[in-house]
Protein backbone atom coordinates (compact mmCIF):
# COMPACT_ATOMS: atom_id res chain seq x y z
CA UNK A 1 0.00 0.00 0.00
CA UNK A 2 1.16 3.82 -0.91
CA UNK A 3 1.74 5.91 1.88
CA UNK A 4 -0.35 8.48 1.08
CA UNK A 5 -0.17 12.30 2.40
CA UNK A 6 -1.50 12.88 5.25
CA UNK A 7 -4.94 15.57 4.88
CA UNK A 8 -3.57 18.07 6.79
CA UNK A 9 -0.74 17.84 4.09
CA UNK A 10 -3.22 18.43 1.01
CA UNK A 11 -4.55 21.33 2.20
CA UNK A 12 -4.68 24.13 0.34
CA UNK A 13 -5.96 27.92 0.69
CA UNK A 14 -9.34 28.43 -0.45
CA UNK A 15 -10.20 24.86 -1.06
CA UNK A 16 -13.42 23.26 0.01
CA UNK A 17 -15.24 19.91 0.10
CA UNK A 18 -18.89 21.57 0.35
CA UNK A 19 -20.71 24.85 -1.06
CA UNK A 20 -23.28 26.86 1.67
CA UNK A 21 -26.25 27.89 -0.38
CA UNK A 22 -27.00 31.66 -0.52
CA UNK A 23 -27.96 33.13 2.99
CA UNK A 24 -31.89 33.69 2.58
CA UNK A 25 -32.31 35.53 6.50
CA UNK A 26 -30.54 38.15 7.25
CA UNK A 27 -26.67 38.11 8.41
CA UNK A 28 -26.43 38.75 11.80
CA UNK A 29 -23.37 39.16 14.18
CA UNK A 30 -22.22 36.11 16.48
CA UNK A 31 -21.84 36.56 19.71
CA UNK A 32 -18.15 37.30 20.04
CA UNK A 33 -17.28 34.50 22.30
CA UNK A 34 -18.48 31.98 20.30
CA UNK A 35 -15.89 32.77 17.52
CA UNK A 36 -11.90 32.40 16.99
CA UNK A 37 -9.78 34.22 14.54
CA UNK A 38 -7.90 31.33 13.63
CA UNK A 39 -8.99 27.41 13.31
CA UNK A 40 -6.43 25.48 11.88
CA UNK A 41 -8.48 23.11 9.59
CA UNK A 42 -7.47 21.91 6.23
CA UNK A 43 -9.03 23.07 3.74
CA UNK A 44 -9.47 20.27 1.28
CA UNK A 45 -12.03 18.68 -1.22
CA UNK A 46 -14.73 16.24 -0.65
CA UNK A 47 -12.53 13.66 -2.16
CA UNK A 48 -9.96 13.93 -0.52
CA UNK A 49 -11.57 13.66 2.89
CA UNK A 50 -13.30 10.45 1.79
CA UNK A 51 -9.98 8.68 1.05
CA UNK A 52 -8.08 9.93 3.57
CA UNK A 53 -10.91 8.15 6.08
CA UNK A 54 -11.67 5.43 4.08
CA UNK A 55 -7.49 4.75 3.40
CA UNK A 56 -7.18 5.09 7.21
CA UNK A 57 -10.31 2.60 8.02
CA UNK A 58 -7.80 0.25 5.67
CA UNK A 59 -5.44 0.07 7.82
CA UNK A 60 -7.12 -0.94 11.05
CA UNK A 61 -8.22 -4.73 11.49
CA UNK A 62 -12.63 -4.99 12.44
CA UNK A 63 -14.52 -7.54 12.58
CA UNK A 64 -16.23 -6.07 9.01
CA UNK A 65 -12.78 -7.37 7.63
CA UNK A 66 -11.92 -10.37 9.38
CA UNK A 67 -11.86 -12.65 12.58
CA UNK A 68 -11.30 -11.18 15.54
CA UNK A 69 -11.06 -13.71 18.19
CA UNK A 70 -10.21 -11.53 20.99
CA UNK A 71 -10.76 -13.20 24.07
CA UNK A 72 -13.23 -11.78 26.70
CA UNK A 73 -14.32 -8.97 24.49
CA UNK A 74 -16.99 -11.17 22.37
CA UNK A 75 -16.05 -9.53 19.27
CA UNK A 76 -19.05 -10.93 17.71
CA UNK A 77 -20.33 -9.76 14.07
CA UNK A 78 -22.63 -6.41 14.75
CA UNK A 79 -25.84 -7.21 12.35
CA UNK A 80 -26.32 -4.29 9.96
CA UNK A 81 -29.83 -4.75 11.41
CA UNK A 82 -28.96 -2.64 14.51
CA UNK A 83 -27.94 0.21 12.97
CA UNK A 84 -31.02 0.83 10.71
CA UNK A 85 -32.84 0.55 13.76
CA UNK A 86 -30.68 3.26 15.71
CA UNK A 87 -30.78 5.52 12.66
CA UNK A 88 -34.60 5.42 11.97
CA UNK A 89 -35.45 9.52 12.73
CA UNK A 90 -37.74 8.68 15.94
CA UNK A 91 -35.05 7.56 17.65
CA UNK A 92 -31.70 9.64 16.00
CA UNK A 93 -33.50 12.77 16.13
CA UNK A 94 -34.83 12.91 19.62
CA UNK A 95 -33.14 15.24 22.73
CA UNK A 96 -32.47 13.55 26.10
CA UNK A 97 -34.55 16.54 27.25
CA UNK A 98 -37.99 16.29 25.38
CA UNK A 99 -41.01 16.29 27.68
CA UNK A 100 -41.64 12.57 28.46
CA UNK A 101 -45.39 12.89 26.70
CA UNK A 102 -43.67 13.35 23.38
CA UNK A 103 -40.75 10.43 23.56
CA UNK A 104 -43.18 7.71 24.92
CA UNK A 105 -42.08 5.27 22.11
CA UNK A 106 -37.93 5.77 23.07
CA UNK A 107 -39.15 5.37 26.44
CA UNK A 108 -40.99 2.37 26.00
CA UNK A 109 -37.70 0.59 24.44
CA UNK A 110 -35.62 1.84 27.42
CA UNK A 111 -38.70 0.23 29.78
CA UNK A 112 -38.72 -3.02 27.84
CA UNK A 113 -34.75 -3.33 27.80
CA UNK A 114 -34.53 -3.12 31.27
CA UNK A 115 -37.01 -5.76 31.70
CA UNK A 116 -35.81 -8.24 28.50
CA UNK A 117 -31.98 -7.60 30.57
CA UNK A 118 -33.89 -8.38 33.78
CA UNK A 119 -35.19 -11.73 32.49
CA UNK A 120 -32.33 -13.01 30.22
CA UNK A 121 -30.46 -12.75 34.14
CA UNK A 122 -32.89 -13.24 36.91
CA UNK A 123 -32.23 -9.71 38.57
CA UNK A 124 -35.42 -8.00 39.49
CA UNK A 125 -34.22 -4.44 38.12
CA UNK A 126 -31.97 -2.77 35.36
CA UNK A 127 -30.40 0.45 35.02
CA UNK A 128 -29.13 1.23 31.55
CA UNK A 129 -26.80 4.35 32.18
CA UNK A 130 -23.77 3.31 32.66
CA UNK A 131 -21.31 3.59 29.18
CA UNK A 132 -19.37 0.43 29.89
CA UNK A 133 -18.81 -3.02 31.67
CA UNK A 134 -16.34 -1.21 33.98
CA UNK A 135 -18.77 2.26 34.51
CA UNK A 136 -21.44 -0.76 35.31
CA UNK A 137 -18.82 -2.20 37.90
CA UNK A 138 -18.60 1.09 39.69
CA UNK A 139 -22.05 1.45 39.45
CA UNK A 140 -23.13 -1.81 41.54
CA UNK A 141 -20.07 -1.13 43.78
CA UNK A 142 -21.28 2.09 44.80
CA UNK A 143 -25.05 0.45 45.28
CA UNK A 144 -23.34 -2.19 47.58
CA UNK A 145 -21.82 0.78 49.24
CA UNK A 146 -25.32 2.64 49.69
CA UNK A 147 -26.81 -0.26 50.68
CA UNK A 148 -24.72 -0.98 53.25
CA UNK A 149 -24.61 2.40 54.69
CA UNK A 150 -28.34 2.58 54.75
CA UNK A 151 -28.75 -0.57 57.38
CA UNK A 152 -25.83 0.67 59.54
CA UNK A 153 -23.39 -1.75 58.22
CA UNK A 154 -20.21 0.79 58.76
CA UNK A 155 -17.60 -2.38 59.16
CA UNK A 156 -17.56 -3.92 55.66
CA UNK A 157 -14.10 -2.31 54.38
CA UNK A 158 -13.31 -5.08 51.66
CA UNK A 159 -13.88 -6.59 48.24
CA UNK A 160 -12.77 -9.79 47.65
CA UNK A 161 -11.27 -9.99 43.69
CA UNK A 162 -10.21 -13.77 42.47
CA UNK A 163 -6.94 -13.40 40.80
CA UNK A 164 -7.98 -14.47 37.39
CA UNK A 165 -10.04 -11.46 37.44
CA UNK A 166 -10.23 -8.56 34.50
CA UNK A 167 -7.91 -5.16 36.17
CA UNK A 168 -11.50 -3.43 35.84
CA UNK A 169 -12.47 -5.27 39.02
CA UNK A 170 -9.71 -4.28 41.96
CA UNK A 171 -9.56 -0.69 39.89
CA UNK A 172 -13.33 -0.43 40.67
CA UNK A 173 -13.14 -1.65 44.15
CA UNK A 174 -10.69 0.67 45.06
CA UNK A 175 -11.87 3.65 43.36
CA UNK A 176 -15.03 3.25 45.60
CA UNK A 177 -13.06 3.62 48.29
CA UNK A 178 -12.79 -0.52 49.23
CA UNK A 179 -9.52 -2.31 50.17
CA UNK A 180 -9.08 -4.97 47.92
CA UNK A 181 -8.25 -8.77 49.00
CA UNK A 182 -7.19 -11.40 46.11
CA UNK A 183 -7.92 -15.07 46.34
CA UNK A 184 -5.81 -17.61 44.31
CA UNK A 185 -7.51 -20.12 41.81
CA UNK A 186 -7.41 -23.91 41.87
CA UNK A 187 -5.18 -26.05 40.04
CA UNK A 188 -8.69 -26.68 38.29
CA UNK A 189 -9.67 -22.88 37.40
CA UNK A 190 -12.25 -22.19 39.98
CA UNK A 191 -11.92 -19.64 43.11
CA UNK A 192 -9.95 -21.44 45.74
CA UNK A 193 -13.10 -22.40 48.26
CA UNK A 194 -10.58 -22.60 51.25
CA UNK A 195 -8.58 -19.62 50.55
CA UNK A 196 -12.09 -17.51 50.26
CA UNK A 197 -13.56 -18.81 53.42
CA UNK A 198 -10.31 -17.78 54.97
CA UNK A 199 -10.43 -14.39 53.69
CA UNK A 200 -14.53 -13.71 54.00
CA UNK A 201 -15.60 -12.04 57.58
CA UNK A 202 -17.45 -9.53 59.29
CA UNK A 203 -15.37 -6.98 57.09
CA UNK A 204 -16.20 -8.28 53.67
CA UNK A 205 -18.84 -5.84 51.79
CA UNK A 206 -18.78 -8.34 48.43
CA UNK A 207 -16.97 -10.63 46.38
CA UNK A 208 -16.75 -9.61 42.98
CA UNK A 209 -16.39 -12.42 40.55
CA UNK A 210 -16.45 -13.12 36.75
CA UNK A 211 -18.83 -16.39 35.59
CA UNK A 212 -18.24 -18.12 33.47
CA UNK A 213 -14.35 -16.94 34.54
CA UNK A 214 -11.48 -15.59 32.54
CA UNK A 215 -10.08 -18.65 32.06
CA UNK A 216 -13.52 -19.52 30.05
CA UNK A 217 -14.52 -22.03 32.44
CA UNK A 218 -17.33 -22.40 34.15
CA UNK A 219 -16.51 -21.99 38.44
CA UNK A 220 -17.81 -24.95 39.74
CA UNK A 221 -17.16 -23.57 43.68
CA UNK A 222 -19.36 -21.22 42.29
CA UNK A 223 -22.74 -21.99 44.49
CA UNK A 224 -20.40 -22.50 47.46
CA UNK A 225 -18.52 -19.39 46.84
CA UNK A 226 -21.83 -17.13 46.82
CA UNK A 227 -23.17 -19.30 50.07
CA UNK A 228 -19.95 -18.42 52.22
CA UNK A 229 -19.63 -14.97 50.92
CA UNK A 230 -23.97 -14.27 51.74
CA UNK A 231 -23.59 -16.17 55.35
CA UNK A 232 -20.85 -13.46 56.26
CA UNK A 233 -23.64 -11.02 55.43
CA UNK A 234 -21.83 -9.69 52.14
CA UNK A 235 -22.73 -9.06 48.55
CA UNK A 236 -21.79 -11.21 45.17
CA UNK A 237 -21.09 -9.06 41.79
CA UNK A 238 -20.96 -10.62 38.72
CA UNK A 239 -18.95 -9.42 36.00
CA UNK A 240 -21.15 -10.36 32.92
CA UNK A 241 -18.47 -9.96 30.19
CA UNK A 242 -18.87 -13.39 29.72
CA UNK A 243 -22.45 -13.36 29.84
CA UNK A 244 -22.06 -14.79 26.12
CA UNK A 245 -21.80 -17.99 27.30
CA UNK A 246 -25.00 -18.54 29.38
CA UNK A 247 -27.83 -17.15 27.70
CA UNK A 248 -31.13 -18.98 28.42
CA UNK A 249 -29.19 -21.94 29.80
CA UNK A 250 -28.32 -20.52 33.83
CA UNK A 251 -29.78 -17.09 34.85
CA UNK A 252 -27.19 -15.37 37.65
CA UNK A 253 -29.81 -14.16 38.90
CA UNK A 254 -31.41 -17.67 40.17
CA UNK A 255 -27.85 -18.82 41.30
CA UNK A 256 -27.73 -15.87 43.82
CA UNK A 257 -25.61 -12.83 42.64
CA UNK A 258 -26.76 -9.97 44.21
CA UNK A 259 -25.43 -7.92 41.51
CA UNK A 260 -24.21 -7.68 37.52
CA UNK A 261 -23.26 -5.99 34.75
CA UNK A 262 -23.88 -6.81 31.32
CA UNK A 263 -21.71 -5.22 28.51
CA UNK A 264 -24.03 -4.83 25.31
CA UNK A 265 -21.03 -4.58 23.43
CA UNK A 266 -20.07 -7.87 23.84
CA UNK A 267 -23.07 -10.09 24.32
CA UNK A 268 -26.09 -8.07 22.65
CA UNK A 269 -23.68 -7.19 19.71
CA UNK A 270 -23.31 -3.52 20.11
CA UNK A 271 -20.39 -1.73 18.49
CA UNK A 272 -17.54 -1.69 20.60
CA UNK A 273 -16.21 1.81 20.05
CA UNK A 274 -12.48 3.19 20.67
CA UNK A 275 -13.27 3.55 24.32
CA UNK A 276 -16.69 5.86 23.17
CA UNK A 277 -20.04 4.69 22.90
CA UNK A 278 -20.51 1.35 25.05
CA UNK A 279 -23.19 0.34 27.44
CA UNK A 280 -23.08 -1.19 30.89
CA UNK A 281 -26.41 -1.81 32.34
CA UNK A 282 -26.76 -3.75 35.75
CA UNK A 283 -29.20 -5.27 37.08
CA UNK A 284 -29.55 -5.64 40.93
CA UNK A 285 -32.20 -8.35 43.30
CA UNK A 286 -35.02 -5.90 44.96
CA UNK A 287 -32.88 -5.43 47.65
CA UNK A 288 -30.75 -3.25 45.97
CA UNK A 289 -33.49 -1.81 43.78
CA UNK A 290 -33.71 1.44 46.07
CA UNK A 291 -30.28 2.23 45.23
CA UNK A 292 -30.21 2.43 41.39
CA UNK A 293 -28.94 5.30 39.92
CA UNK A 294 -31.87 7.95 38.46
CA UNK A 295 -33.95 8.37 36.77
CA UNK A 296 -35.26 4.63 35.49
CA UNK A 297 -37.98 4.45 33.27
CA UNK A 298 -41.28 3.17 34.67
CA UNK A 299 -44.45 2.36 32.82
CA UNK A 300 -48.14 3.13 34.60
CA UNK A 301 -50.96 1.30 33.62
CA UNK A 302 -54.03 3.55 32.03
CA UNK A 303 -55.92 2.81 29.15
CA UNK A 304 -52.86 3.55 27.40
CA UNK A 305 -50.31 2.65 29.10
CA UNK A 306 -48.03 5.62 29.87
CA UNK A 307 -43.93 5.81 30.44
CA UNK A 308 -42.36 8.05 32.66
CA UNK A 309 -38.97 8.99 34.28
CA UNK A 310 -38.61 8.64 38.28
CA UNK A 311 -35.96 8.38 40.99
CA UNK A 312 -35.66 5.01 42.84
CA UNK A 313 -36.07 6.11 46.57
CA UNK A 314 -32.27 5.91 47.77
CA UNK A 315 -31.03 6.59 44.55
CA UNK A 316 -27.26 6.90 44.32
CA UNK A 317 -27.94 9.71 42.06
CA UNK A 318 -26.76 10.02 37.88
CA UNK A 319 -24.30 7.61 36.94
CA UNK A 320 -24.19 9.16 33.25
CA UNK A 321 -25.00 12.42 31.60
CA UNK A 322 -28.97 11.89 30.88
CA UNK A 323 -29.69 8.27 30.14
CA UNK A 324 -26.78 6.29 29.41
CA UNK A 325 -26.14 5.79 25.41
CA UNK A 326 -29.79 5.44 24.05
CA UNK A 327 -28.50 4.42 20.35
CA UNK A 328 -27.03 1.63 21.78
CA UNK A 329 -30.14 0.58 24.06
CA UNK A 330 -31.88 0.46 20.53
CA UNK A 331 -29.28 -1.77 19.12
CA UNK A 332 -28.99 -4.18 21.70
CA UNK A 333 -32.93 -4.17 21.97
CA UNK A 334 -33.11 -4.67 18.27
CA UNK A 335 -30.64 -7.88 18.82
CA UNK A 336 -32.85 -9.26 21.50
CA UNK A 337 -36.20 -8.71 20.01
CA UNK A 338 -34.89 -10.48 16.48
CA UNK A 339 -33.55 -13.96 17.89
CA UNK A 340 -35.85 -14.25 20.60
CA UNK A 341 -35.73 -16.48 23.74
CA UNK A 342 -34.78 -19.95 21.59
CA UNK A 343 -32.52 -17.76 19.48
CA UNK A 344 -30.03 -16.01 22.41
CA UNK A 345 -30.33 -19.78 23.81
CA UNK A 346 -29.10 -20.58 20.08
CA UNK A 347 -26.25 -18.17 20.29
CA UNK A 348 -24.85 -19.36 23.51
CA UNK A 349 -24.71 -22.99 22.62
CA UNK A 350 -22.77 -22.01 19.35
CA UNK A 351 -20.35 -19.85 20.68
CA UNK A 352 -19.61 -22.64 23.23
CA UNK A 353 -19.28 -25.20 20.64
CA UNK A 354 -17.09 -23.05 18.45
CA UNK A 355 -14.98 -22.58 21.71
CA UNK A 356 -14.46 -26.41 22.32
CA UNK A 357 -14.10 -26.72 18.56
CA UNK A 358 -10.84 -24.96 18.50
CA UNK A 359 -9.39 -26.04 21.98
CA UNK A 360 -10.05 -29.88 21.28
CA UNK A 361 -8.10 -29.15 17.08
CA UNK A 362 -5.10 -26.84 18.83
CA UNK A 363 -4.56 -28.86 22.14
CA UNK A 364 -1.65 -31.08 20.85
CA UNK A 365 0.31 -28.12 19.45
CA UNK A 366 -0.28 -25.53 22.16
CA UNK A 367 0.12 -26.04 25.96
CA UNK A 368 -3.77 -25.35 27.29
CA UNK A 369 -2.82 -24.76 30.98
CA UNK A 370 -6.36 -25.98 32.39
CA UNK A 371 -7.84 -28.56 30.14
CA UNK A 372 -11.11 -29.50 30.85
CA UNK A 373 -14.27 -28.17 28.71
CA UNK A 374 -14.45 -24.31 28.17
CA UNK A 375 -17.77 -22.49 27.80
CA UNK A 376 -17.72 -19.79 24.97
CA UNK A 377 -13.88 -19.09 25.36
CA UNK A 378 -10.18 -21.09 26.25
CA UNK A 379 -7.16 -19.81 27.71
CA UNK A 380 -4.24 -21.67 25.62
CA UNK A 381 -0.19 -20.71 26.58
CA UNK A 382 2.87 -20.35 24.78
CA UNK A 383 5.37 -21.81 26.97
CA UNK A 384 6.18 -24.83 24.56
CA UNK A 385 6.61 -22.23 21.92
CA UNK A 386 8.73 -20.05 24.10
CA UNK A 387 11.50 -23.02 24.36
CA UNK A 388 12.26 -22.02 21.03
CA UNK A 389 12.20 -17.89 21.49
CA UNK A 390 8.60 -17.88 20.66
CA UNK A 391 6.25 -16.08 22.97
CA UNK A 392 2.60 -14.68 22.72
CA UNK A 393 3.35 -11.64 21.45
CA UNK A 394 5.28 -13.18 18.20
CA UNK A 395 2.30 -15.22 17.54
CA UNK A 396 -0.20 -12.29 17.55
CA UNK A 397 1.91 -10.64 15.22
CA UNK A 398 1.99 -13.40 13.55
CA UNK A 399 -1.45 -13.74 13.20
CA UNK A 400 -1.76 -10.24 11.45
CA UNK A 401 -0.11 -11.86 8.21
CA UNK A 402 -3.08 -14.02 8.12
CA UNK A 403 -6.07 -11.04 8.40
CA UNK A 404 -6.71 -12.28 11.73
CA UNK A 405 -6.82 -10.32 14.85
CA UNK A 406 -4.51 -12.04 17.59
CA UNK A 407 -6.32 -13.06 20.66
CA UNK A 408 -6.10 -11.66 24.21
CA UNK A 409 -2.54 -12.09 25.45
CA UNK A 410 -0.62 -12.37 28.60
CA UNK A 411 -4.48 -12.26 30.27
CA UNK A 412 -5.79 -13.62 32.74
CA UNK A 413 -2.42 -12.67 34.40
CA UNK A 414 -2.14 -16.57 35.73
CA UNK A 415 -1.26 -17.90 32.40
CA UNK A 416 2.25 -17.95 31.50
CA UNK A 417 2.34 -16.74 27.82
CA UNK A 418 -1.49 -16.44 27.35
CA UNK A 419 -3.55 -16.88 24.34
CA UNK A 420 -7.10 -16.04 25.50
CA UNK A 421 -9.14 -17.09 22.29
CA UNK A 422 -13.22 -16.62 21.85
CA UNK A 423 -14.05 -17.24 18.26
CA UNK A 424 -18.21 -16.29 19.21
CA UNK A 425 -21.00 -17.76 17.14
CA UNK A 426 -20.26 -15.89 14.35
CA UNK A 427 -17.96 -17.43 12.62
CA UNK A 428 -17.90 -19.98 9.91
CA UNK A 429 -17.08 -23.56 10.39
CA UNK A 430 -14.75 -22.00 7.49
CA UNK A 431 -13.37 -19.45 9.45
CA UNK A 432 -12.82 -21.61 12.27
CA UNK A 433 -10.79 -24.13 10.35
CA UNK A 434 -8.72 -21.55 8.60
CA UNK A 435 -7.92 -19.97 12.01
CA UNK A 436 -6.68 -23.41 13.23
CA UNK A 437 -4.77 -23.88 10.06
CA UNK A 438 -3.00 -20.59 10.83
CA UNK A 439 -2.10 -21.18 14.36
CA UNK A 440 -0.82 -24.84 13.71
CA UNK A 441 1.39 -23.41 10.73
CA UNK A 442 2.77 -20.77 13.32
CA UNK A 443 3.11 -23.58 15.62
CA UNK A 444 5.41 -24.91 12.90
CA UNK A 445 7.17 -22.04 12.15
CA UNK A 446 8.14 -21.57 15.80
CA UNK A 447 10.10 -24.78 16.03
CA UNK A 448 11.65 -24.86 11.88
CA UNK A 449 11.98 -21.39 11.90
CA UNK A 450 11.45 -19.19 15.44
CA UNK A 451 13.48 -16.32 13.44
CA UNK A 452 10.42 -15.32 10.69
CA UNK A 453 7.57 -15.52 13.35
CA UNK A 454 10.06 -13.50 15.89
CA UNK A 455 9.68 -10.87 13.52
CA UNK A 456 6.30 -10.52 12.67
CA UNK A 457 4.33 -9.19 10.91
CA UNK A 458 5.69 -9.14 7.59
CA UNK A 459 2.58 -8.70 5.28
CA UNK A 460 1.07 -5.48 6.70
CA UNK A 461 1.22 -1.43 6.28
CA UNK A 462 3.06 -1.30 9.40
CA UNK A 463 5.49 -3.46 10.35
CA UNK A 464 6.55 -4.71 14.15
CA UNK A 465 5.71 -1.40 16.49
CA UNK A 466 7.82 -0.68 19.19
CA UNK A 467 5.16 -1.30 22.07
CA UNK A 468 6.81 0.14 25.25
CA UNK A 469 7.39 3.43 23.02
CA UNK A 470 4.08 3.42 21.71
CA UNK A 471 2.63 2.57 25.30
CA UNK A 472 4.17 5.54 26.81
CA UNK A 473 4.50 8.17 23.80
CA UNK A 474 1.08 7.50 22.49
CA UNK A 475 0.73 9.71 19.79
CA UNK A 476 -2.70 9.61 18.30
CA UNK A 477 -3.05 13.84 16.76
CA UNK A 478 -0.82 14.60 13.91
CA UNK A 479 0.66 18.52 14.50
CA UNK A 480 1.56 20.60 12.23
CA UNK A 481 5.93 20.69 12.13
CA UNK A 482 7.72 23.52 12.83
CA UNK A 483 9.78 25.19 10.08
CA UNK A 484 12.64 24.02 11.45
CA UNK A 485 11.58 20.38 10.68
CA UNK A 486 10.17 21.13 7.34
CA UNK A 487 13.69 23.05 6.79
CA UNK A 488 15.32 20.19 7.59
CA UNK A 489 13.15 17.56 5.62
CA UNK A 490 13.97 19.75 2.65
C1 LIG B 1 -14.50 -6.37 29.02
C2 LIG B 1 -14.42 -6.77 30.43
C3 LIG B 1 -14.64 -5.85 31.47
C4 LIG B 1 -14.78 -4.37 31.25
O1 LIG B 1 -15.80 -4.03 30.37
P1 LIG B 1 -15.73 -2.72 29.46
O2 LIG B 1 -17.06 -2.71 28.81
O3 LIG B 1 -14.59 -2.93 28.52
O4 LIG B 1 -15.51 -1.57 30.37
C5 LIG B 1 -14.65 -6.34 32.77
N1 LIG B 1 -14.43 -7.63 33.03
C6 LIG B 1 -14.20 -8.53 32.05
C7 LIG B 1 -13.98 -9.96 32.42
C8 LIG B 1 -14.17 -8.13 30.72
O5 LIG B 1 -13.91 -9.00 29.75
Amino acid sequence: MRAEPLIFELSKPGRQGVSMPPLDVPEAELPAELCRDSLPLPEVSEIDVIRHYTRLSQLNHAVDIGFYPLGSCTMKYNPKINELAARLPGFAQIHPLQDEATVQGALELMYELQHYLAEISGFDTVTLQPAAGAHGELTGILIARAYFASIGDTGRTTVLVPDSAHGTNPATAAMAGYKVVTIPSDARGNVDIERLRAAVGPDTAALMITNPNTLGLWDENIDEAIRIVHEAGGLVYNDGANFNAILGIARPGDLGFDIMHFNLHKTFSTPHGGGGPGAGPVGVKQHLAPFLPGPVVTRHEGETPEYRWSWPERSIGKIHSFHGNFGMHVRAYTYIRMHGAEGLRQISEDAVLAANYLQARLRDRYHIPYDRPCMHEFVASAVRQKQHGVRALDIAKRLLDFGVHPPTIYFPLIVDEALMIEPTETESIETLDYFIDAMRQIADEAERNPEYVHSAPHETFFKRLDEVRANRQLNLRWVPPTDAQEAAAD
